[in-house]
C-alpha cells in the first residue's frame, strides 16, 4: 500500500491509469481540521518591514512575525520551515556593474555562507564540501562584500533577535543537516518537542513530512520559492510537496484551527496556490498536462547521461560521440516510443571538482525501449560504467 497525501506523479498516473488501486480517503480522520492558509506575498511584507525600520535582510514578514507572536503568547508551538541550509545563499558585490560573487575554485557555483559554533563564518560548497575563509572586500573593486539571501541560520539569528523570550537550543531548535553534523540528534530533539519544551521548530524539509504534534498552532513557510528556480522540469512538483507537507503539520488536533502562514515571490503560482488549498488533484491534472506537452516524465520514461571530464572540449566530443550512438540505435525503436534526444550540452553545474559536465537526456514512450536501447548502446561499447559517464535512469534531480 502506498499511502500519501502528496503522492509523486509517478504513482498518481499509475493509479489513475489502474495499475495501483486508488483508494482515495477524501477528508481528514475525525476532529482533524486542515488548517486555514494563508499566502503573503513578499515583496509587500518587504516593504511594510522596511516602514517597520526591519534590517534590508529580514525575512520574517510582519505576518507570520505578528501569528507566531500570537502562537507564543498563548502557549501554542510553531513549525518554521526554511529549506536551505547555511547561513547565506552567497556573498556577493553590491555594485551590479561589478557582479562579482564568491565562487568555488574547483565548481561553477557560489559557495554558501555558513556559521560554525566557535568559528564564525566560513563558506562552503554544497557541491564538493570545500570550506574557504569569508572574504570580506571585493577582489575586483574592493568594495565591502554583501551577504545575500537566508539559508535556515540567518532565519534563526533573525528569530532570536525579534523574538528576545525565545532561548537558542532550549525553546527554539533548528533541526537540518548541518544541525545534525553538530551532535544533536534528531529523536531527541523532537520528544523535547513533543514534551513542550521546545517552543519554535525550525528547520529544512527534514521536518517537514511525517511529524504529528497536536499542539502545534503556527506552520510558517519562511519562503515558498527555494524549489520554484530550480533549472528542473520537477520544480513545481516539488514546491507543491514542500509547502503540502509542511501545511498539513498544523491542526492535527481537535483544538481549534492552527494557522499556516506561506511567504513568497509568487503569490500566483499554481503550485503554491494549490497546496495551500490542498488540492493535490487539481495540481497533479495540471502538471500532467504539462508534461505530457514536452513529453517529460512521469508521461513519458527519461534516461540522463552525465559525460564528466577535467577537459570541456574532451567531455563535449565524447558526448557528441555517444549522440550519435544514442541516434544510430534509437532507429531500430518503433515510433510509437517517440525517442528524443535533447542535447549535448553543459548541466546546470557545469564543473564540479574539476570535472566538467555535459548532459544528453532522452525520453522514450515506456521504461522497455528505454531498457532495450541502453542494453544496446553497452553492448556496442558507447555506455560503460566509470568515473566519466554517469547513467541516471528516471534521474530525481536535472543539476
Ligand atoms: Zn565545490
Ligand atoms: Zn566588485
Amino acid at each position: 500500500v502506498l499511502g500519501s497525501a502528496t503522492p509523486s506523479l509517478e504513482s498518481w498516473r499509475n493509479a489513475l491509469q489502474k495499475r495501483h488501486m486508488l483508494h482515495e480517503l477524501r477528508e481528514r480522520a475525525p476532529g482533524m481540521q486542515l488548517p486555514a492558509a494563508t499566502i503573503v506575498s513578499m515583496q509587500e511584507e518587504r516593504r511594510r518591514l522596511r516602514a517597520m525600520g526591519e534590517p534590508r535582510s529580514s525575512v520574517i514578514g510582519p505576518t507570520l512575525a505578528r501569528a507566531l507572536r500570537t502562537t507564543l503568547d498563548e502557549g501554542g508551538q510553531a513549525v518554521v520551515l526554511m529549506n536551505r541550509r547555511g547561513y547565506a545563499v552567497c556573498v556577493a558585490c553590491p555594485d551590479p556593474g561589478c557582479g562579482w560573487v564568491k565562487t568555488c575554485d574547483r565548481c561553477d557555483a557560489a559557495m554558501a555562507l555558513h556559521h560554525v559554533e566557535q568559528l564564525g563564518g566560513v563558506m562552503r560548497c554544497h557541491h564538493c564540501q570545500a570550506e574557504q575563509v569569508v572574504p570580506s572586500r571585493c577582489p575586483i573593486c574592493s568594495r565591502k562584500l554583501a551577504v545575500v539571501g537566508a539559508g535556515s541560520q540567518r532565519v534563526e539569528a533573525e528569530l532570536l533577535r525579534r523574538f528576545p523570550d525565545l532561548a537558542l537550543g532550549e525553546t527554539l531548535v533548528r533541526v537540518d543537516s548541518d544541525a545534525l553534523r553538530a551532535g544533536r540528534s534528531i529523536a531527541q530533539t523532537l520528544e523535547r518537542f513533543a514534551a513542550g519544551a521546545i517552543r519554535v521548530l525550525l528547520g529544512t524539509q527534514m521536518i517537514g513530512k511525517g511529524l504529528d504534534f497536536p499542539n502545534v498552532r503556527l506552520v510558517g513557510v519562511v519562503s515558498a520559492d527555494t524549489a520554484l528556480a530550480l533549472p528542473d522540469f520537477r520544480a513545481a512538483e516539488r514546491t507543491f510537496q514542500l509547502v503540502a507537507q509542511v501545511a498539513g503539520r498544523a491542526g492535527r488536533s481537535d483544538g481549534p484551527p492552527a494557522r499556516v502562514v506561506i511567504q513568497t515571490l509568487n503569490p500566483d503560482e499554481p503550485a503554491i496556490t494549490l497546496a495551500a488549498k490542498g488540492d493535490y488533484r487539481a495540481f497533479a491534472s495540471r502538471e500532467l498536462a504539462l508534461r505530457a506537452e514536452a513529453d517529460l516524465p512521469p508521461v513519458s520514461r527519461m534516461v540522463r547521461f552525465v559525460v564528466r571530464h577535467r577537459d570541456r572540449q574532451v567531455a563535449l566530443e565524447r558526448a557528441r560521440r555517444l549522440r550519435d550512438a544514442i541516434a544510430a540505435h534509437g532507429r531500430s525503436l518503433a515510433a510509437s516510443e517517440r525517442l528524443k534526444i535533447r542535447g549535448p550540452f553543459p548541466c546546470p553545474l557545469s564543473r564540479i571538482e574539476d570535472r566538467r559536465r555535459i548532459a544528453i537526456e532522452i525520453t522514450t514512450a515506456t521504461a522497455q525501449a528505454a531498457q532495450r536501447l541502453l542494453a544496446a548502446l553497452r553492448s556496442a561499447g558507447a555506455v560503460h560504467a566509470d568515473a566519466s559517464l554517469v547513467v541516471d535512469v528516471d534521474p530525481l534531480t536535472l543539476l
